[in-house]
């Protein structure tokens, strides 16, 4: 895992399924199919975190999840973005661009939606110390989020 690190992406941010991410707290932005497919298939899944940048906005802390995408029967994965910080609307149709710096832990099933939440409460937590070390935090300040055409090297 740890070897295809930083690795950088962008690509529009679609509807996920609904599953009431928002609704907990946790808007997660989905990466269509497209994006998606273009990730190392061999990535595992679980809990990474980054920094992510909607449009030419502002750089911001995030938490990934790569998992299993239920829509396709479990057989292709999704990539969810939840960024920290609170955004005055949606960005449904906007580009994302995110690196990934870091990884948290495996996918778990919770017993309940309590311990899901807490679950993710510490991943955030988790994410927001690492990302303040200086070898996280010198990505923030990476050209990827300033030149639209800039330097993708992971996905394009
Ligand atoms: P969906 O199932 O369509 O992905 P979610 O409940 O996961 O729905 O909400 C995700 C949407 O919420 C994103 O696509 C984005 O437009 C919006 N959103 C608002 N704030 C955030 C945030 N902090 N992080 C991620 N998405 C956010
Ligand atoms: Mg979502």
């Amino acid at each position: 895992a740890m070897r295809q690190l930083p690795y950088f992406c962008r690509g529009e941010v679609v509807k996920g399924f609904g599953r009431g991410s928002k609704e907990l707290g946790i808007p997660t932005a989905n990466f269509s199919e497209q994006v998606v497919d273009s990730f190392p298939s061999d990535i595992p899944t679980g809990i990474y975190y980054g920094w992510a940048c909607v449009g030419n906005g502002d750089v911001h802390k995030m938490v990934l999840s790569i998992g299993w995408n239920p829509f396709y029967k479990n057989t292709k994965k999704s990539v969810e973005t939840h960024i920290i910080h609170t955004f005055k609307e949606d960005f449904y149709g906007e580009i994302l661009s995110i690196v990934i710096t870091g990884y948290i832990r495996p996918e778990k099933n919770f017993d309940s939606l309590d311990a899901l939440i807490s679950a993710i409460q510490e991943d955030i937590e988790e994410a927001k110390r690492q990302l303040d070390l200086p070898e996280h935090l010198k990505l923030k300040e990476d050209n990827f989020f300033h030149l639209p055409e800039g330097k993708i090297v992971n996905n394009r």
